[in-house]
């Protein structure tokens, strides 16, 4: 939120009719403050560092850029988002799906390794406009042939400090290393340890910093707890939950 008496507005932000449309369609009443600081910069074509954890309405942060400025005529991978496990990139390729409704046939491809590559391969050569990864997944692909990085133009690090942490970083390095220049770089990581400054001093030119704090969450009105039971009981124990409660 601005200083000022009325919250900015989606359309402010400079989104297109379409996007708008489709946000309104969603429920979503007025930017979070990471898109509010997010989406004018990317969409200038900035690169930008994003201090900020999940909850806090980062992914549509990104998305929303990467879709306003998509050519939805080129069929060829012109976006590539790192993340670092399945849940996220499926995740974060469903919430591209739902903000690209009003957009016409946009492909998005999550690629994650357990899945059936063959499916993938085949998606693949029929071109993914986006392409949301896991690093290492993303790699195998890369030295198949299967994917291509010639037209990408937007590479976004989704929680870089949890790549980190699962051992991913020097594939990320690697796969940021394929994207030629000129291409935009977005940094999203919930906490900035040496090796993601790092990695950011050495991919990113000129970045924008953007912070958010962890209390600005876009859904403050859902309690979150958890219980810890073992894998056989769980459908057990959350039917009782939800008896319970
Ligand atoms: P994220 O931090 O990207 O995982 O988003 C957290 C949740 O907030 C998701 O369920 C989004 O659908 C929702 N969300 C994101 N932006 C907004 C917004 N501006 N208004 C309402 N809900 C939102």
């Amino acid at each position: 939120m601005t200083d000022e008496q009325t919250p900015t507005t989606f359309e402010q932000l400079g989104l297109r009719p379409e996007l708008l449309a489709t946000l309104t369609s969603l429920g979503y009443e007025v930017p979070t403050p990471i898109q509010e600081k997010t989406i004018p910069v990317l969409i200038e074509g900035r690169d930008l560092i994003g201090q900020a954890q999940t909850g806090t309405g980062k992914t549509a942060a990104f998305a929303l850029p990467i879709l306003q400025q998509l050519d939805a005529a080129d069929r060829s991978t012109q976006a590539l988002v790192l993340a670092p496990t399945r849940e996220l990139a499926m995740q974060v390729a469903e919430a591209f799906h739902s903000y690209a409704r009003g957009l016409g046939p946009i492909s998005v491809l999550p690629v994650y390794g357990g899945a059936p590559i063959q499916l993938q391969l085949r998606h693949l050569e029929r071109g993914a406009q986006i392409v949301v990864g896991t690093p290492g997944r993303l790699i195998d692909h890369l030295e198949r042939g299967t994917l291509k990085l010639a037209s990408v133009r937007t590479v976004v690090l989704d929680e870089a400090d949890e790549m980190l942490r699962m051992g991913f970083i020097d594939d990320v390095e690697m796969i940021l290393s394929k994207v030629a220049a000129p291409r935009q770089t977005a940094l999203f990581s919930a906490t900035m340890p040496q090796p993601i400054q790092r990695i950011a001093a050495r991919h990113l030119l000129d970045p924008v910093r953007i912070e958010v704090e962890h209390k600005t969450m876009a859904a403050p009105a859902i309690e979150q707890r958890f219980l810890n039971v073992a894998e056989p009981q769980k459908l057990d124990v959350l039917v009782r939950i939800l008896e319970l409660e």
